[in-house]
Protein backbone atom coordinates (compact mmCIF):
# COMPACT_ATOMS: atom_id res chain seq x y z
CA UNK A 1 0.00 0.00 0.00
CA UNK A 2 1.53 3.57 -1.24
CA UNK A 3 0.91 6.70 1.10
CA UNK A 4 1.01 9.58 -0.77
CA UNK A 5 0.90 13.53 -0.31
CA UNK A 6 1.16 15.12 -2.91
CA UNK A 7 -1.86 16.01 -5.80
CA UNK A 8 0.89 15.10 -8.54
CA UNK A 9 1.74 11.81 -6.95
CA UNK A 10 -2.49 10.49 -6.63
CA UNK A 11 -3.18 11.35 -9.67
CA UNK A 12 0.03 9.47 -11.46
CA UNK A 13 -1.69 6.57 -9.60
CA UNK A 14 -4.62 6.87 -10.27
CA UNK A 15 -4.25 7.46 -14.18
CA UNK A 16 -2.30 4.29 -14.09
CA UNK A 17 -5.55 2.62 -12.36
CA UNK A 18 -7.85 3.84 -14.79
CA UNK A 19 -5.70 2.95 -17.77
CA UNK A 20 -5.58 -0.67 -16.20
CA UNK A 21 -9.61 -0.16 -16.61
CA UNK A 22 -10.03 -0.40 -12.80
CA UNK A 23 -13.10 1.21 -11.13
CA UNK A 24 -11.74 3.88 -7.84
CA UNK A 25 -13.55 3.35 -4.75
CA UNK A 26 -12.49 6.31 -2.58
CA UNK A 27 -12.89 6.69 0.95
CA UNK A 28 -12.62 10.27 2.24
CA UNK A 29 -12.07 10.77 6.30
CA UNK A 30 -10.47 12.78 8.66
CA UNK A 31 -8.66 10.16 10.12
CA UNK A 32 -9.08 8.72 13.70
CA UNK A 33 -9.64 6.12 11.90
CA UNK A 34 -12.71 3.03 13.65
CA UNK A 35 -14.90 0.54 12.78
CA UNK A 36 -17.20 3.14 10.67
CA UNK A 37 -14.71 4.17 8.43
CA UNK A 38 -13.26 0.11 8.22
CA UNK A 39 -17.28 -0.38 7.13
CA UNK A 40 -16.93 1.97 4.46
CA UNK A 41 -13.44 0.80 3.26
CA UNK A 42 -14.64 -2.82 2.98
CA UNK A 43 -17.80 -1.63 0.97
CA UNK A 44 -15.37 0.01 -1.34
CA UNK A 45 -13.30 -3.23 -1.60
CA UNK A 46 -16.26 -5.17 -2.34
CA UNK A 47 -17.49 -2.56 -4.93
CA UNK A 48 -14.64 -1.25 -6.96
CA UNK A 49 -11.15 -2.92 -8.35
CA UNK A 50 -8.90 0.18 -6.25
CA UNK A 51 -9.75 1.52 -3.07
CA UNK A 52 -8.47 5.19 -2.22
CA UNK A 53 -8.61 6.54 1.21
CA UNK A 54 -7.88 9.91 2.15
CA UNK A 55 -6.95 11.49 5.34
CA UNK A 56 -7.48 15.13 5.70
CA UNK A 57 -8.82 17.23 8.58
CA UNK A 58 -9.97 19.89 6.82
CA UNK A 59 -9.40 23.06 8.21
CA UNK A 60 -12.29 24.81 5.84
CA UNK A 61 -15.06 22.69 7.37
CA UNK A 62 -14.50 23.86 11.25
CA UNK A 63 -15.72 26.83 12.89
CA UNK A 64 -13.62 29.34 15.21
CA UNK A 65 -13.35 27.92 18.45
CA UNK A 66 -14.27 23.91 17.29
CA UNK A 67 -11.78 21.24 17.87
CA UNK A 68 -9.64 21.40 15.01
CA UNK A 69 -6.32 21.61 17.14
CA UNK A 70 -6.85 18.84 19.19
CA UNK A 71 -8.88 16.85 16.57
CA UNK A 72 -7.00 13.63 17.21
CA UNK A 73 -4.22 12.37 14.33
CA UNK A 74 -2.92 9.16 15.01
CA UNK A 75 -1.58 9.07 11.67
CA UNK A 76 0.76 5.75 12.07
CA UNK A 77 -2.08 3.76 13.34
CA UNK A 78 -4.98 5.15 10.63
CA UNK A 79 -2.07 4.05 7.84
CA UNK A 80 -1.73 0.40 9.33
CA UNK A 81 -5.82 -0.16 9.27
CA UNK A 82 -5.96 0.96 6.02
CA UNK A 83 -2.95 -1.82 5.06
CA UNK A 84 -4.65 -4.18 7.12
CA UNK A 85 -7.93 -3.14 5.27
CA UNK A 86 -6.60 -4.00 2.04
CA UNK A 87 -6.22 -0.29 1.23
CA UNK A 88 -4.56 0.24 -2.81
CA UNK A 89 -3.37 3.80 -1.72
CA UNK A 90 -3.80 6.41 1.13
CA UNK A 91 -3.28 10.08 0.01
CA UNK A 92 -2.79 12.32 3.15
CA UNK A 93 -2.15 16.26 1.47
CA UNK A 94 -0.70 18.58 3.58
CA UNK A 95 -3.46 21.65 4.30
CA UNK A 96 -0.57 23.34 1.72
CA UNK A 97 -1.54 20.95 -0.81
CA UNK A 98 -5.07 21.25 -0.86
CA UNK A 99 -5.59 24.94 -0.31
CA UNK A 100 -2.35 26.70 -1.02
CA UNK A 101 -3.54 29.89 -0.70
CA UNK A 102 -6.41 31.51 0.78
CA UNK A 103 -9.54 29.97 -0.90
CA UNK A 104 -12.27 32.04 -2.80
CA UNK A 105 -13.79 29.10 -4.60
CA UNK A 106 -16.14 27.86 -2.92
CA UNK A 107 -19.15 24.97 -3.40
CA UNK A 108 -22.25 26.65 -1.37
CA UNK A 109 -25.02 23.74 -1.42
CA UNK A 110 -28.10 26.21 -0.23
CA UNK A 111 -31.06 25.36 1.59
CA UNK A 112 -29.85 21.60 2.65
CA UNK A 113 -26.93 23.21 4.05
CA UNK A 114 -28.80 25.96 6.54
CA UNK A 115 -30.84 23.62 9.24
CA UNK A 116 -30.16 20.76 11.37
CA UNK A 117 -26.31 20.93 11.99
CA UNK A 118 -25.56 24.00 9.64
CA UNK A 119 -27.30 26.34 12.59
CA UNK A 120 -24.83 25.75 15.25
CA UNK A 121 -21.94 25.55 12.56
CA UNK A 122 -22.32 28.14 9.68
CA UNK A 123 -20.00 27.67 6.99
CA UNK A 124 -19.41 24.10 8.10
CA UNK A 125 -21.05 22.24 4.62
CA UNK A 126 -19.53 24.73 2.25
CA UNK A 127 -15.77 23.61 3.88
CA UNK A 128 -17.36 19.59 3.20
CA UNK A 129 -19.10 20.48 -0.06
CA UNK A 130 -15.72 22.59 -1.17
CA UNK A 131 -13.29 19.96 0.06
CA UNK A 132 -15.16 17.18 -1.33
CA UNK A 133 -15.40 18.58 -4.78
CA UNK A 134 -11.75 19.42 -4.56
CA UNK A 135 -11.10 15.36 -3.63
CA UNK A 136 -13.35 14.27 -6.60
CA UNK A 137 -11.53 16.15 -8.47
CA UNK A 138 -8.12 14.91 -7.55
CA UNK A 139 -9.17 11.23 -7.14
CA UNK A 140 -12.06 10.83 -9.67
CA UNK A 141 -13.64 8.40 -8.21
CA UNK A 142 -16.31 5.86 -9.96
CA UNK A 143 -18.12 5.27 -6.31
CA UNK A 144 -17.53 7.45 -2.82
CA UNK A 145 -18.52 6.05 0.47
CA UNK A 146 -20.01 7.80 2.89
CA UNK A 147 -21.52 6.78 6.41
CA UNK A 148 -25.17 7.48 7.13
CA UNK A 149 -24.00 8.44 10.55
CA UNK A 150 -23.31 11.65 9.38
CA UNK A 151 -26.94 11.98 7.75
CA UNK A 152 -27.54 15.60 6.48
CA UNK A 153 -23.36 15.50 4.32
CA UNK A 154 -24.90 12.44 3.01
CA UNK A 155 -27.53 14.80 1.47
CA UNK A 156 -25.39 18.03 0.70
CA UNK A 157 -22.90 15.70 -0.72
CA UNK A 158 -25.54 14.20 -3.05
CA UNK A 159 -26.75 16.93 -3.82
CA UNK A 160 -23.65 18.82 -5.31
CA UNK A 161 -22.96 15.67 -7.00
CA UNK A 162 -26.32 15.53 -8.96
CA UNK A 163 -26.33 19.49 -9.07
CA UNK A 164 -22.99 20.04 -10.30
CA UNK A 165 -22.97 16.60 -12.62
CA UNK A 166 -20.22 14.66 -10.92
CA UNK A 167 -19.58 11.69 -12.74
CA UNK A 168 -19.64 9.45 -10.02
CA UNK A 169 -22.07 7.51 -7.60
CA UNK A 170 -22.22 8.02 -3.81
CA UNK A 171 -22.70 5.01 -1.66
CA UNK A 172 -24.18 5.37 1.47
CA UNK A 173 -22.85 2.53 4.05
CA UNK A 174 -24.84 2.52 7.58
CA UNK A 175 -24.30 3.68 10.77
CA UNK A 176 -21.78 1.24 12.63
CA UNK A 177 -22.34 1.46 16.54
CA UNK A 178 -20.53 0.24 19.87
CA UNK A 179 -22.36 -2.75 21.79
CA UNK A 180 -24.20 -0.22 23.57
CA UNK A 181 -25.62 1.47 20.33
CA UNK A 182 -23.45 4.55 20.71
CA UNK A 183 -22.78 5.40 17.17
CA UNK A 184 -18.83 5.08 16.52
CA UNK A 185 -17.00 8.27 16.18
CA UNK A 186 -13.30 9.78 16.53
CA UNK A 187 -15.08 12.19 18.65
CA UNK A 188 -15.94 9.84 21.58
CA UNK A 189 -12.61 9.95 22.54
CA UNK A 190 -13.29 13.14 23.98
CA UNK A 191 -15.64 11.45 26.73
CA UNK A 192 -14.63 10.22 30.54
CA UNK A 193 -15.83 7.21 31.71
CA UNK A 194 -19.23 9.44 32.73
CA UNK A 195 -19.68 10.93 29.59
CA UNK A 196 -19.52 8.05 28.04
CA UNK A 197 -21.76 6.06 30.15
CA UNK A 198 -24.58 9.16 29.39
CA UNK A 199 -23.76 8.89 25.63
CA UNK A 200 -25.96 5.45 25.14
CA UNK A 201 -28.67 7.86 25.47
CA UNK A 202 -28.40 9.56 22.45
CA UNK A 203 -29.33 6.51 20.65
CA UNK A 204 -32.12 5.46 23.24
CA UNK A 205 -33.85 8.73 22.87
CA UNK A 206 -33.88 7.67 18.62
CA UNK A 207 -34.86 4.01 19.70
CA UNK A 208 -38.19 5.80 21.86
CA UNK A 209 -39.00 7.62 19.16
CA UNK A 210 -39.37 4.95 16.67
CA UNK A 211 -41.21 2.31 19.36
CA UNK A 212 -43.41 5.54 19.69
CA UNK A 213 -43.94 5.48 16.08
CA UNK A 214 -44.31 1.84 15.61
CA UNK A 215 -47.16 2.26 18.14
CA UNK A 216 -48.60 4.54 16.28
CA UNK A 217 -47.55 7.83 17.62
CA UNK A 218 -47.10 10.71 14.50
CA UNK A 219 -47.09 13.92 16.15
CA UNK A 220 -43.50 14.94 15.84
CA UNK A 221 -43.56 17.43 19.04
CA UNK A 222 -44.83 14.97 21.17
CA UNK A 223 -41.98 12.42 20.00
CA UNK A 224 -39.32 15.23 20.28
CA UNK A 225 -40.33 16.36 24.04
CA UNK A 226 -40.33 12.33 24.32
CA UNK A 227 -37.07 11.92 23.09
CA UNK A 228 -35.76 15.12 24.92
CA UNK A 229 -37.07 13.82 28.22
CA UNK A 230 -34.56 10.92 28.01
CA UNK A 231 -31.54 12.80 26.85
CA UNK A 232 -32.75 15.03 29.86
CA UNK A 233 -31.81 11.96 32.25
CA UNK A 234 -28.15 13.15 31.85
CA UNK A 235 -27.06 16.37 33.69
CA UNK A 236 -24.37 16.63 31.27
CA UNK A 237 -25.73 16.48 28.21
CA UNK A 238 -26.98 19.59 26.32
CA UNK A 239 -28.98 19.62 23.66
CA UNK A 240 -28.07 21.57 20.42
CA UNK A 241 -31.44 20.35 18.59
CA UNK A 242 -33.77 17.27 17.98
CA UNK A 243 -35.13 17.30 14.74
CA UNK A 244 -38.06 15.46 12.94
CA UNK A 245 -37.40 16.25 9.24
CA UNK A 246 -38.22 14.87 5.31
CA UNK A 247 -34.98 12.87 4.99
CA UNK A 248 -34.97 13.85 1.49
CA UNK A 249 -35.44 17.89 1.70
CA UNK A 250 -34.35 18.29 5.19
CA UNK A 251 -37.94 20.87 6.29
CA UNK A 252 -39.44 20.06 9.37
CA UNK A 253 -42.55 18.32 9.33
CA UNK A 254 -45.12 17.89 12.18
CA UNK A 255 -46.60 15.02 10.94
CA UNK A 256 -44.56 11.51 10.39
CA UNK A 257 -45.19 10.17 7.17
CA UNK A 258 -42.91 8.94 3.94
CA UNK A 259 -39.18 8.77 4.56
CA UNK A 260 -38.53 10.85 7.59
CA UNK A 261 -35.14 11.88 9.80
CA UNK A 262 -34.96 11.94 13.21
CA UNK A 263 -31.62 13.35 14.13
CA UNK A 264 -29.91 15.26 17.39
CA UNK A 265 -26.79 16.81 18.30
CA UNK A 266 -25.84 17.25 21.59
CA UNK A 267 -22.78 18.66 23.69
CA UNK A 268 -21.41 16.23 25.82
CA UNK A 269 -18.63 17.45 27.71
CA UNK A 270 -16.14 18.68 25.37
CA UNK A 271 -17.47 16.15 22.29
CA UNK A 272 -20.27 17.44 20.47
CA UNK A 273 -21.98 13.89 19.34
CA UNK A 274 -24.73 13.83 16.21
CA UNK A 275 -26.78 10.57 15.89
CA UNK A 276 -29.90 10.02 13.30
CA UNK A 277 -32.36 7.09 12.23
CA UNK A 278 -34.47 7.40 9.08
CA UNK A 279 -37.34 5.58 8.64
CA UNK A 280 -39.88 5.09 5.93
CA UNK A 281 -43.38 5.19 7.31
CA UNK A 282 -46.59 4.23 5.84
P1 LIG B 1 -14.91 11.54 9.38
O1 LIG B 1 -13.53 10.97 9.46
O2 LIG B 1 -15.57 11.72 10.69
O3 LIG B 1 -15.00 12.74 8.48
O4 LIG B 1 -15.79 10.43 8.65
C1 LIG B 1 -15.42 9.90 7.40
C2 LIG B 1 -16.55 9.05 6.90
O5 LIG B 1 -16.80 7.98 7.81
C3 LIG B 1 -17.87 9.81 6.74
O6 LIG B 1 -18.51 9.40 5.55
C4 LIG B 1 -18.64 9.39 7.96
O7 LIG B 1 -20.04 9.46 7.80
C5 LIG B 1 -18.18 7.95 8.10
N1 LIG B 1 -18.42 7.47 9.46
C6 LIG B 1 -18.02 8.05 10.61
N2 LIG B 1 -18.50 7.36 11.68
C7 LIG B 1 -19.22 6.34 11.16
C8 LIG B 1 -19.99 5.26 11.73
N3 LIG B 1 -20.08 5.12 13.05
N4 LIG B 1 -20.59 4.40 10.91
C9 LIG B 1 -20.50 4.54 9.56
N5 LIG B 1 -19.80 5.52 8.96
C10 LIG B 1 -19.19 6.40 9.75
Amino acid sequence: MEVVETIEQIRKIISKAKSAGKKIGFVPTMGALHQGHLSLIEAAKKQSDFVVVSIFVNPTQFGPGEDIAKYPRPFDADTEACKNSGVDVVFAPTVEQMYPGKNITWVNVEKLSEPLCGKSRPGHFRGVATVCAKLFNIVRPDFAFFGQKDAQQVIVIQRMVADLNMPLEIVVCPTIREKDGLAMSSRNKYLNTAQRKDAVLLYAALQEAELFIAAGEHKSSLLKSQMEKILKISKQIKIEYISIVDARTLEAIDEIKGKVLIALAVKLGAARLIDNIVLDVE
